[in-house]
């Protein structure tokens, strides 16, 4: 690349999504810059993210292949089994819970994924902890704290202006700094999305009894409410209402959450005391027109917001950074400009269809379930009995869920590039 380049890359967000692809590309031989308003020891603090989030298994290869398994697996809880009710709660506030379930085992795809779970379960600061290791000891160069402020794109190369007054050039500026993209808007590419009028209040609680690696999911009237299992005898709620509720819920006495969160659970997994801060998280739709144009590409939360329903939005995030790794590692090779169109398109083009589909599939799920229609009950309930039913279907789902379906990028399969 030419010496007045910064960078071969300037990676705006060192969130997951942005610090994976960083990895993926100085592994590579390519160097990044990575931008962050937030440094990394506080990334790791309580107070950051109490988020957990569940990783498919074709992402966590990524990671191993990366060399992260030593730094993520003492975090990672296997989720071995996945149930799912349509009931009104799964404690004694249920007015008796639905008939219908779904059941997923990773047993009964383990000749298919080589014995992987169906997923793993790690907590957002754990990964954050994991990359932020991996970027500082492959010796990828860290701007933070420091905010992109604005981008200019021309012919040959992509203009990235700090807010501090710094500016840095390369031939590609990638926008992984989440929804409220500076990038994104930069490049004039617009977005488009709605609110689903509901927040997830987020908890981790220390459980009584073992989870035994099981991942719960009600779908409730006001949205689903998860029981995720953690390591060390915790979980993760992900507790869906409305955002009146929600924040009626956040802001009650430590005594009063604990007295609510008692009643949903019920009795099955005994009882549950909650560690550390109570989060809620807007939830809404957001999509970018293009995944990529001339000197820019989306990755990401700042390409595709999409409802936790399913847990899939991060995972869509570092699907999209193996495939984009891939694609610049691979144009590099061939001596191709790693920021031209006609490069870009590439990447674009083969995560469009996965993007589109399953932010529209999820959209469905949450307007499908976040319903009391009776009509809509007993649709719902049947489909999930005929998929309970039938065996090819759910390892449909299991492998989907996995993310080890289609046309998968190599870091997916474990390979390195
Ligand atoms: C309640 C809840 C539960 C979820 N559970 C799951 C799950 O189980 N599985 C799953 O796959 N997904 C899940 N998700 C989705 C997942 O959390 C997001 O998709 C993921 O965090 C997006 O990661 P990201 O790196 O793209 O963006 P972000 O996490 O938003 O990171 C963006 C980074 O950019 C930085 N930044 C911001 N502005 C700038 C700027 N101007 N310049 C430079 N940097 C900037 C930020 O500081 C941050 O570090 C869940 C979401 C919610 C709300």
């Amino acid at each position: 690349m030419s010496e007045t380049f910064d960078a071969d890359v300037i990676i705006a967000g060192a969130g997951i999504a942005g610090a994976t692809l960083a990895l993926a590309l100085k592994e590579s031989g390519l160097e990044p810059v990575l931008i962050d308003p937030v440094v990394f020891e506080a990334q790791l603090a309580p107070t950051f993210d109490g988020r957990s989030s569940a990783i498919a298994y074709a992402a966590f290869r990524q990671w191993r292949a990366l060399g992260l398994a030593p730094l993520l697996e003492p975090h990672a809880e296997r989720i071995e089994h996945i149930l799912v009710t349509d009931g009104r709660a799964p404690g004694p506030l249920a007015a008796g819970p639905s008939p219908f379930f779904l059941r997923f085992d990773s047993a009964e795809i383990a000749d298919r994924s080589d014995g992987e779970p169906l997923g793993y379960m790690l907590e957002n600061r754990r990964i954050r902890s994991g990359l932020a290791e991996a970027v500082e000891a492959a010796g990828i160069r860290v701007l933070a704290p420091a905010r992109v402020a604005s981008a200019a794109f021309d012919a040959r190369s992509a203009t990235v202006v700090l807010a501090d007054g710094r500016t840095l050039r390369a031939p590609l500026a990638v926008g992984a700094e989440g929804r409220d993209s500076v990038i994104r808007e930069a490049a004039g590419i617009g977005a488009q999305g709605w609110t689903y009028r509901q927040t997830a209040v987020v908890a981790t609680v220390r459980l009584a009894r073992p989870h035994g690696g099981v991942a719960h999911e009600f779908f409730l009237p006001a949205g689903p409410f998860a029981i995720l299992p953690l390591t060390e005898q915790r979980a993760s709620l992900v507790w869906t209402e409305s955002d009146a509720r929600a924040a009626a819920l956040k802001g009650a006495r430590p005594e009063v959450f604990h007295a609510h969160l008692q009643r949903r659970i019920g009795a099955h997994l005994g009882q549950a005391t909650v560690e550390g801060p109570v989060f809620t998280y807007p939830l809404s739709l957001q999509l970018a027109q293009r995944l990529a144009g001339p000197r820019v590409a989306l990755l990401g939360d700042a390409a595709h917001g999409v409802h936790p329903i399913a847990g899939q939005g991060l995972n869509l995030g570092l699907k999209g950074a193996a495939a984009l790794a891939e694609t610049l590692v691979d144009a590099a090779r061939l001596g191709e400009d790693i920021g031209a169109a006609t490069t870009l398109e590439r990447y674009a083009a083969w995560r469009r269809f996965d993007t589109a589909t399953l932010s529209a599939g999820m959209d469905a799920f949450v307007r499908l379930f976040s319903n009391d229609n009776p009509l809509l009950r007993l649709a719902r309930g049947a489909g999930m009995a005929a998929v309970n039913r039938i065996g090819p279907a759910r390892r449909f789902f299991m492998q989907e869920a996995g993310g080890a379906v289609g046309d998968l990028p190599r870091l997916l399969r474990g390979e390195l590039l």
